[in-house]
C-alpha cells in the first residue's frame, strides 16, 4: 500500500517542484586516472604486459621462458616456441593490444596470418589476415572462434598495425560447477565495435560445440599457429 501511494505522489507531483539535489551522489567518487596522451597507449592504472622491450611478464606454454622475437618493438610469433601467457592471471578485464600480419602474404584462409588472444586461457579472439582473404565467418579476424562472426569486417592491409580493444567479463560458476553467468565479450577493431557483448558459449573448440569446464582466474595466452603474426603495446586494466 505504502509502495503504491508513494508512487502515486511521485506521478502527481509536477518535476519543477522536486529538489534537484536529492538526486545527486556526492560522498562517492570515481578514483582519479590518467589517460594516456596517446588514445590507445597504457593510462596509469594499467598494468603492461608487453612495452616493446622484454617478456619479462610471460612464459611459454609450460612456464619456462618465453622464446618468442622481441624486435623493434614488437614481440613476433617464433617458430616451434608455442603459445606464450602472462605469468599474472586475470578475471574481468579491459584489455588493449595491437597486432599486425606479415605484410608479405603466404597462404590462404586459416593458413594467412594465423594467431589469436585467449582470454582466461580459453576463449579465442581471432587474429588472422582477413584482408582479402576468405574462410568461414565465424572464424575470421575479430571473431570469437567458431562462436561469433564480428558485425564488420575492420580489417587493414597486412603488414599494418591492428588494435583489439576488448572488454571481458569473466563467467561465474557455482560451487557446484554449473554456469551462473556466461563470459561477455565487447571489442572495437581499429576503433570499430566487432562484438557488442557478445556472449561466449565455453571455450573455443576446433571440433564440436564448446562445453565449459568451471575454472578460476587465468592467464592470458596468445596463439602459435606458425604465422609470424606480431603484437606490441598491450596493457590490461583488471575490473
Ligand atoms: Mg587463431
Amino acid at each position: 500500500m505504502l509502495l503504491i501511494s508513494s508512487a502515486t505522489f511521485a506521478q502527481n507531483t509536477p518535476r519543477e517542484s522536486l529538489d534537484p539535489k536529492v538526486t545527486e551522489v556526492w560522498d562517492l567518487k570515481p578514483k582519479k586516472i590518467t589517460p594516456a596522451p596517446k588514445p590507445g597507449d597504457a593510462p596509469s592504472d594499467a598494468l603492461v604486459l608487453f612495452d616493446g622491450k622484454d617478456l619479462s611478464k610471460w612464459t611459454d606454454g609450460n612456464g619456462g621462458e618465453a622464446k618468442w622475437e622481441v624486435k623493434d618493438g614488437a614481440v613476433t610469433v617464433a617458430k616451434g616456441a608455442g603459445d606464450i601467457k602472462t605469468k599474472q592471471t586475470f578475471g574481468d578485464v579491459q584489455l588493449h593490444i595491437e597486432w599486425r600480419t606479415p605484410a608479405e602474404v603466404v597462404g590462404e584462409g586459416q593458413g594467412r596470418g594465423n594467431s589469436g588472444i585467449f582470454l582466461q586461457d580459453r576463449y579465442e579472439l581471432q587474429v588472422l589476415d582477413s584482408y582479402e582473404s576468405v574462410t568461414y565467418s565465424n572464424g575470421q579476424a575479430a571473431s570469437i572462434y567458431k562462436q561469433s562472426i564480428p558485425l564488420v569486417n575492420a580489417c587493414l592491409k597486412p603488414g599494418d598495425w591492428q588494435t583489439y580493444d576488448i572488454i571481458f567479463n569473466a563467467p561465474h560458476f557455482s560451487d557446484y560447477g554449473r554456469v551462473l553467468v556466461p563470459a561477455y565479450i565487447t571489442v572495437l577493431h581499429n576503433g570499430v565495435l566487432v562484438q557488442n557483448h557478445t556472449q561466449i558459449n565455453g571455450p573455443t573448440e576446433y571440433r564440436g560445440q564448446p562445453v565449459y569446464q568451471p575454472h578460476t582466474k587465468a592467464a592470458l595466452r596468445l596463439q602459435n599457429h606458425g604465422n609470424p603474426v606480431s603484437y606490441r603495446n598491450i596493457w590490461v586494466r583488471e575490473l
